[in-house]
């Protein structure tokens, strides 16, 4: 058996399936239902948030046996054979490498024709703001009189390089980034359905490390599955890959609010030794800074905004009851500051060293030009 890569294996077959994209499937199901499909969509949006998978799942629900269908059989011809790519009245079209007057000419020849089988044609076209501006204008002249049996969806990572002759006459779906939380969920229930053994802190590592994609997130942990051999609880994993761990910044933080400086210390030479970007982790500490001033200035309508798992929640609102929202606000302060100091600076670890012993040394006002002359000091020394 060939191994198939996890974010093709789970890729979204139904609407239900995109995850943290309500908004989009909701009003595709709608106008599906009522029988207002549009001639043009535009799926906008970060790579890996679903706009292709969406594209897809949309191209059955608009040509399947039962259909128009918001609820796309998956067992009809059409269906499996555009989940096997080979429908013949659907296109899959990549903008960037398609992106001439010639190919959009010759589109527009074959759009003429009916469709072989299907009710519809589909054009599906990636990266479309990739489009030269003269095959945009052989595009608009289409869009500007679609035949009834073609539909567009179009996607892009660009919108704002797309003619606003063009988006005037698409309908536009703007994708999110992914919530870390979603995407933790997502990744446990493939690891049980792989029969993968994983500590959820590993997956919400990868998670946040995808930065909002769930296909980052997906083609990392397949990374991380093959790198450990199918049992994703080892210790010091993230360090092997290299990984930003968000655990690091709840235990530096809680050494310092509790005044254990040994304890910071050890643990920033540890994120030293395994050859971590400081910049990172500091840009980590002042974010997980920011969360818990909103956390106590907002409270738990603050917490519903912040993107964290409920165990980071925990911790955090644990942290947050050892210091003052006053005393974070400077040691955020004091981080921020360090942050613009660290550009081009020799000794990362010595700045990260410097802060933290001013972070559990603040109980009042630390003037800046303080920091600035012992960072001097110490680079003298
Ligand atoms: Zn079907």
């Amino acid at each position: 058996m060939t191994y198939q890569v996890i974010a093709r294996k789970f890729r979204p077959q139904v609407f239900e399936d995109l995850i943290g994209q309500q908004h989009v499937t909701r009003t595709l199901c709608n106008a599906i239902e009522q029988g207002r499909i549009p001639h043009a969509f535009l799926f906008t949006g970060t790579r890996g948030v679903g706009k292709t998978s969406a594209a897809r799942v949309l191209a059955k629900a608009l040509v399947c046996e039962q259909g128009p269908t918001p609820r796309p059989c998956n067992l009809c011809e059409h269906c499996r054979s555009i989940t096997a790519g080979n429908h013949l009245d659907v296109f899959e079209i990549d903008g960037a490498s398609n992106r001439g007057i010639d190919e959009i000419r010759d589109l527009r020849e074959k759009i003429a024709y009916m469709p072989s089988k299907a009710r519809f044609k589909l054009y599906i076209i990636d990266e479309v703001h990739m489009l030269t501006s003269e095959a945009f204008n052989a595009l608009l002249k289409t869009l500007e009189e679609p035949p009834e049996h073609v539909k567009f969806i179009f996607a892009t990572t660009e919108a704002h390089k797309i003619p606003s002759t063009i988006l005037s006459r698409c309908q536009r779906f703007d994708f999110r980034k992914i919530g870390v939380g979603l995407i933790v969920d997502r990744l446990v229930d493939i690891c049980e359905r792989e029969g993968v053994g994983a500590e959820r802190s590993v997956l919400t590592t990868i998670a946040r490390e995808a930065g909002g994609s769930m296909r980052d997130a997906q083609s990392l942990l397949d990374q991380v599955i093959s790198f450990s051999g199918g049992n994703l609880g080892g210790a010091g994993l993230s360090e092997l890959l290299g990984l930003h761990d968000q655990g690091k910044v709840l235990i530096l933080l809680r050494a310092l609010f509790e005044g254990e400086l040994p304890r910071a210390f050890t643990l920033l030479r540890e994120i030293d030794e395994a050859g971590h970007d400081f910049g990172r982790f500091l840009l980590a500490l002042i974010e997980t800074l920011k969360d818990l001033i909103v956390l106590s200035v907002a409270g738990e309508a603050g917490a519903e905004s912040l993107d964290r798992t409920a165990e980071e929640l925990v911790e955090l609102r644990s942290l947050a009851g050892l210091r003052s929202t006053g005393e974070v606000e400077l040691i955020n302060d004091l981080f921020l500051r360090g942050h613009q100091l660290l550009h081009g600076f020799e000794h990362p670890r010595l700045l990260l060293e410097i802060l933290a012993y001013k972070a559990v040394l603040v109980d009042g006002l630390i003037p800046i030009e303080d920091l600035v002359q012992s960072v001097r000091e110490k680079k003298k020394t």
